[in-house]
């Protein structure tokens, strides 16, 4: 019957969410003993520029190598690990990692550049500015070649300490960036007052592009814009050809996507770097 159906429905919703809620329990525990085991691991995704073809820099993208389950994408874990507080100490960590390794790259005649993305509780609980000078002070990377990723998010709350802080991270020398760019609230006045130097143009529309017409609006709006303004531009979720030509004739500055590359483990990067030179 409809009631019986009903019922079972009923059931079938509560062992769900009842699974679902012990995953995250279990999750929660197992990633505060995560950092302190070493388990995580930072991937890292090529960005190209898109007049020389050149590697400009590389995406940063922390995994979790949990012993029972693999490896674990972010997006499995980020959002609890905000809930707890876990995410200042993990942040932290993958800042230090990806300074190390892009210091490295340089060291090698790379002259390669790494961003890092930022949660907004970074922004509003740790001390984001002694952080970054210590990485890169800890690294020996030069402060051009670290660039940082804030959200929308972050930019929209708690305005004035947001910018005080922008500002403090500005002076340091190192690059910001918007990601995500076209999901969030950001308005014209934010991307001037904040002063930063590039938006990553979200994957939603630049996955669309060729498909849609309002995602192929928006990416020319955005890339328009960003130009009037001064700003560079990357397309992140670039996965085929005619997506890239699209974003050529309309003056993309970079691109990022599965089309060159998936982000990858530290030491295939560096082969990444070294093939590309030798060719
Ligand atoms: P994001 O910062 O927007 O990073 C880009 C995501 O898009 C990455 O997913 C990347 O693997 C994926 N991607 C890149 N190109 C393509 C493409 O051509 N096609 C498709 N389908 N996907 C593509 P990933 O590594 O799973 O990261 C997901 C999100 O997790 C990131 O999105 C970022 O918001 C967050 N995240 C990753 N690492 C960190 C971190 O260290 N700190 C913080 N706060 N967040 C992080
Ligand atoms: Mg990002
Ligand atoms: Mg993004
Ligand atoms: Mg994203």
């Amino acid at each position: 019957s409809a009631k019986e159906a009903g019922r079972n429905t009923h059931r079938f919703f509560d062992e769900r969410m009842n699974a679902d809620a012990i995953e995250h329990l279990s999750l929660r525990n197992d990633l505060r003993r995560a950092l302190e085991r070493g388990e995580f691991v930072v991937y890292y995704q090529p960005q190209l520029d898109m007049a020389s073809g050149q590697v400009a820099g590389a995406e940063a993208l922390v995994r979790w190598r949990h012993p029972e389950r693999g490896l674990v994408p972010p997006g499995s874990f980020i959002s609890i690990a905000e809930d707890s507080g876990l995410i200042v100490p993990l942040g932290e960590w993958v800042l230090h990692q990806a300074c190390h390794d892009a210091a490295g790259w340089n060291a090698a005649g790379h002259q390669v550049g790494v961003a890092v993305n930022l949660s907004a509780l970074q922004f509003k609980r740790g001390n984001l500015e002694d952080s970054v000078r210590a990485a890169l002070h800890q690294s020996g990377l030069g402060a051009h070649r670290l660039e940082l990723e804030l959200t929308e998010s972050i930019l929209i709350k708690d305005t004035e300490n947001v910018l005080a802080k922008v500002r403090r991270l500005h002076a340091i020398g190192v690059e910001l960036s918007i990601d995500d760019f076209g999901t969030g609230y950001s308005s014209l006045s934010y991307l001037q007052r904040f002063q930063v130097d590039k938006l990553k143009i979200d994957q939603s529309f630049v996955r669309a592009l060729t498909r849609e017409q309002d995602s192929a609006a928006i990416v020319t709006a955005v890339i328009q814009m960003a130009r009037s303004l001064n700003l560079r531009t990357i397309a992140e979720g670039v996965e085929d050809e005619e997506t890239l030509a699209v974003l050529r004739s309309q003056g993309c500055d970079q691109v990022q996507g599965f089309l060159h590359a998936r982000p990858m483990p530290v030491e295939d990067f560096r082969e990444y770097l070294a093939r590309r030179d030798a060719t």
